[in-house]
């Protein structure tokens, strides 16, 4: 499968110099199955250049949608999603139910007046709702476990799995303090055993999260010990902090390296770039 970032910020999303590197968009991804079926995970400013992408408005394709959960970071693109307005696009959206049985309200509330000029229903023409549970489904060749996240409002995180490769994406997920419904520190890190690539939260350094202690995110190092304890190949940093210039994240990365040769640990450990492709 093919991984497409289209961004990787935490919370808000941010432009200008300091950011050129890893972008500023808040997030969105994209992946590809290897028969070319196209899934869309959450809904932030990243998914903009998705839809610019789209040159030919006549020219239909399949199109999967999942969400962690529906805090604005996440969702704030959805209402600029131009595709919707054409009818040869086939859009699936899956909603995990119980957890996200409020879906279609959620997304509607995001375009009512006076803060959006267009109504979901013009949306909903174009739009197949499919209910899921947490048992897990396939869409074409993948198939998609999900995980309730450790997050304020509660949240999924994925597993995704084709021909043996597994990606695990895991964001707005604090490691280090049980939210309502969230899982233990050992429970993630059995998900995410064996992955090829695991993308986690990471948006705080240490000494920051003294104050941000349940605010629903992890730090740099918690999410380094679940990469180490769940022998993952690969570590994604992500949901980065809206204030961390590329500067400070090339620092974050360059410790995390030390620590894992310090280790002998044979992972692969970077800041996840918007346009970043990742191919497992
Ligand atoms: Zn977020
Ligand atoms: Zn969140």
């Amino acid at each position: 499968m093919l991984i497409r970032v289209r961004g990787a910020r935490g919370s808000f999303p941010v432009s200008g110099k300091r950011f050129s590197r890893y972008g500023g968009d808040t997030t969105c991804l994209e992946i590809l199955s290897e028969n070319g079926i196209r899934l869309v995970i959450d809904a932030g400013t990243g998914l903009r250049s998705l839809s610019r992408e789209i040159k030919d408005p006549d020219q239909g394709s399949d199109l999967h949608w999942l969400f962690t959960h529906f805090h604005w970071d996440h969702v704030l693109g959805f209402p600029y999603y131009l595709p919707f307005l054409t009818s040869r696009y086939d859009i699936s959206l899956h909603s995990l139910e119980p957890v996200q049985a409020g879906m279609l309200q959620h997304l509607n509330a995001l375009m009512v007046p006076p803060f959006f000029p267009l109504s979901f229903d013009l949306f909903m023409d174009h739009l197949t709702f499919r209910r899921q549970d947490l048992a897990g489904f396939c869409v074409d060749s993948i198939r998609i476990d999900p995980i309730l996240l450790s997050h304020p409002n509660g949240g999924l995180g994925y597993r995704f799995t084709e021909g043996g490769r597994v990606f695990v994406f895991l964001t707005d997920n604090e490691l280090g303090y049980e939210h309502p419904g969230g899982r233990t520190f050992s429970d993630y890190a059995a998900f995410c055993a064996g992955a090829d690539l695991l993308i986690h939260d990471a948006e705080f350094t240490t000494p920051e999260y003294r104050r941000t202690r349940s605010w629903g995110h992890s730090t740099v190092e918690q999410t380094l010990r679940l990469a180490l304890e769940s022998g993952v190949k690969a570590l994604g940093l992500f949901h980065h902090n809206r204030d961390r210039s590329d500067e400070d994240l090339e620092a974050l990365v360059s410790g995390c390296r030390k620590r894992l040769q310090d280790q002998n640990s044979p992972i692969e450990c970077f800041a996840v770039a918007q346009d970043a492709e990742y191919t497992i």
